[in-house]
């Protein structure tokens, strides 16, 4: 089954695994990235050899975003910005790369006839004391940081389309996803700190804040096993692990792996990163197991992981 498809953000973490999939299965590939976070080598490769066709487009442009939906049959719209401590400081950007330009994308949509749509939302749209683990069918949906308010307008925006132009769709709420090539998060950050000084680690809060790590292979898998598998107008998944593991772990396990043992890990304290962090976060992931997917790594497994890879990409 190769079709066409556009990966908003492809050029990202995820989008650009997302991207390996799709083209290693004979998928036809565009991607559209801004360059904003994404990083152009990670796909240069399929660019290089014709596998990708590469537009650095900024979403918020709808004029030069429309063309490129003709002839498309599928949408993954992964692009966003990432990183949820800048809405404490900046107001209008998740409103802006989030929920305006996911209308683009589906105004897109609309004018060259294209109907199905993949979408990275967050589990940060339950907001805050949600039953752990959290079911799909959770509500009221309260998020309370700003990046998760533009990922429920996105979710909410999907289904008006749905509803109002017959669009088909996938929405992912992903756990924490964390790999190679990550470019932020916490195992990035208290990576570039050991680096800057081996002999302290800061972290945010106390340290029992604590969450479930899905690693980016099982999460681009897990994306294209559910839609392969479902056919309903909406189809609603989380994505994630099995269980958690907290920043305490996380610290010793980053310590270990770069060798600064004798690092003295310093607490900031509070029970969360920042304002509108969730400091206790897990995904009920059965209806994603009952599709038959199984999810290859545990928390702490990514965790490790992630750790050794990154320390490799970062400190050579
Ligand atoms: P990323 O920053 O690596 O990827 C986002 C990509 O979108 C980047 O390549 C960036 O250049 C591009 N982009 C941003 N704004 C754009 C715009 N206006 N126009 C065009 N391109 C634009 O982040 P990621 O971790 O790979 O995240 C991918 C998606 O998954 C995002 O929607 C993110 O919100 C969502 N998500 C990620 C996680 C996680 O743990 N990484 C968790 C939940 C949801």
């Amino acid at each position: 089954m190769f079709m066409r498809a556009l990966v908003t953000g492809g050029a990202g973490f995820i989008g650009s695994h997302l991207v390996d999939r799709l083209v290693s299965r004979g998928d036809e590939v565009l991607v559209v990235d801004n360059l904003s976070s994404g990083v152009l080598e990670f796909i240069q490769g399929h660019i290089d050899s014709g596998a990708v066709d590469f537009h650095q487009v900024d979403l918020k442009d709808l004029e030069s975003l429309k063309p490129l939906l003709n002839g498309v049959e599928m949408v993954y719209h992964l692009a966003a910005n990432p990183d949820i401590r800048l809405g404490t400081r900046i107001t209008d950007t998740d409103l802006k790369e989030g929920t305006i330009a996911t209308y683009n994308v589906l105004e897109s949509m609309r004018l060259a006839n294209v109907e199905k749509i993949a979408f990275a939302s967050s589990s940060v749209v339950y907001g805050e004391n949600a039953p752990m683990p959290t079911p799909e069918n959770h509500g009221p949906c309260l998020p309370i940081s700003l990046y998760g308010a533009s990922k429920q307008a996105g979710e909410g925006l999907i289904g008006s389309w749905v509803g109002t132009f017959g669009l088909q769709a996938w929405i992912f709420r992903f756990a924490n996803i964390i790999g190679e090539r990550g470019t932020h998060g916490v195992i990035f950050d208290f990576i570039h700190k050991l680096k800057a000084d081996p002999s302290r680690l800061e972290v945010l809060g106390n340290g029992l804040q604590e969450k479930s790590y899905m690693e980016v292979g099982d999460c681009v898998d897990a994306i294209l096993h559910v839609i392969d598998n479902t056919d309903e107008r909406i189809n609603l998944y989380n994505l994630g692990s099995n269980d958690t593991c907290s920043v305490r772990n996380i610290a010793a396990i980053v310590v270990r792996e770069t060798g600064c043992e004798g690092a003295s890990i310093e607490y900031t304290g509070g029970d969360r990163g920042w304002a509108g962090d969730i400091p206790k976060a897990m995904l009920a992931i059965n209806r994603l197991k009952e599709l038959g997917f199984k999810v290859n790594y545990d928390s702490e497994e990514a965790v490790a992981h992630t750790a050794r890879v990154l320390i490799q990409e970062i400190m050579g």
